[in-house]
């Protein structure tokens, strides 16, 4: 019984100027149908790569696959043909991404750019394919879809743009949806609109959803697990719950601090000093010791083994087990 996917110790490599710089160092998780997944981690993190490995469009800087798996029901989309991965993209795993102007053509109609889509895929005629975009219009929840069909991305505000990519992601009817940082452009309250459309799409279709986000905080009530990334790998995995009452990475615990509450509203909010380390010369040992509150000498040289200190909750850090039950 095998999961909806699964990444599998992903590997992925840029290759610099004759130089091999890691961009994602054996990133694991799975996602189960009906659930949804987020991704978390700094700009620079590999989650975004990871999403490209997973869609198979993995381009710039030249970027290549070293290694791991990235199964679909059981099956490694790595090993297929690019006919094959073509074929699942959009039938099977479809992604939204940050910038929906550049996404969409500014010279078409969004219903003839969603209608395209059934034509080229499904040999739907001109007229079913626009029936068809006016009702994935309507329900992402874009007000008069039969009048606005017509309409082009600049006659769009910028949520009601992102609602017609997630259209789009949706016409072929994909098991697996990824939103790549969907609101990351977007103010607060129309943030909070987009991923509760998510959400409410994911459990209508049943679809497993991976939200990829810098920002703990806007999926706290939508995500079911989390998988946080920090230099390439995954650094704590966890249902989201757990994660948030009982973080067991140092950097976990730091990116949860950094979300603005309502009762900090007025105060500094606590921010991880230092930057991403540079994925061309990694810190030793644990890559996060630099910036880390709970760092000993050890994490300088040793590099943290995954530990469990619960079920279903994993870590890469020396003490987990102290950060998980306070202690640290
Ligand atoms: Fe911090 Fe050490 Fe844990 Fe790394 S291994 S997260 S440096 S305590
Ligand atoms: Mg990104």
């Amino acid at each position: 019984n095998s999961p909806l996917l699964e990444v599998d110790d992903l590997h992925v490599e840029f290759r610099v100027r004759g130089r091999r710089v890691p961009a994602v160092r054996g990133a694991s998780f799975t996602l189960e149908q009906g659930r949804t997944l987020a991704v978390v981690g700094e700009s620079g993190s590999g989650k975004s790569v990871t999403s490209q490995a997973i869609m198979g469009i993995l381009d710039t800087p030249p970027a290549a696959i070293t290694g791991g798996a990235v199964r679909l029901h059981g099956v490694d989309l790595l090993e297929q043909s690019e006919e094959t991965r073509r074929e699942v993209r959009g039938n099977h795993i479809a992604i939204v991404f940050q910038d929906a102007l550049s996404s969409l053509n500014p010279l078409w109609s969004v219903g003839f750019q969603i209608g395209e889509l059934f034509r080229v895929h499904r040999g739907s005629s001109r007229k079913d394919a626009k029936l068809k975009a006016i009702e994935l219009l309507d329900q992402v929840g874009i007000p008069d879809a039969k009048n606005r069909v017509g309409h082009y991305p600049h006659q769009f505000s910028g949520g009601m743009r992102q609602r017609v990519m997630i259209a789009m992601a949706l016409a072929l009817d994909p098991e697996v949806l990824i939103a790549d940082e969907p609101t990351t452009a977007l103010d607060v309250t129309v943030q909070a609109q987009i991923m509760r459309l998510l959400k409410r799409i994911q459990s209508e279709r049943h679809m497993g959803l991976i939200l990829i986000t810098h920002d703990l905080g806007v999926v706290a009530d939508v995500a079911d697990e989390v998988a946080v990334m920090y230099a390439g790998e995954v650094v704590e995995r966890a249902g989201i719950r757990d994660a948030f009452k009982r973080p067991a990475h140092p950097y976990t615990k730091a990116l949860l601090r950094a979300i603005p509450r309502v009762d900090t509203v007025g105060r500094e909010l606590e921010v991880i000093g230092g930057l991403p380390p540079n994925p061309a010369a990694l810190p030793g040992g644990c890559p996060f010791h630099p910036r880390c509150f709970a760092a000993e000498d050890k994490c300088k040289s040793e590099v943290p083994p995954w530990t469990e200190p619960a079920e279903s909750h994993g870590s890469r850090c020396h003490f987990a087990e102290e950060v998980y039950t306070d202690e640290r």
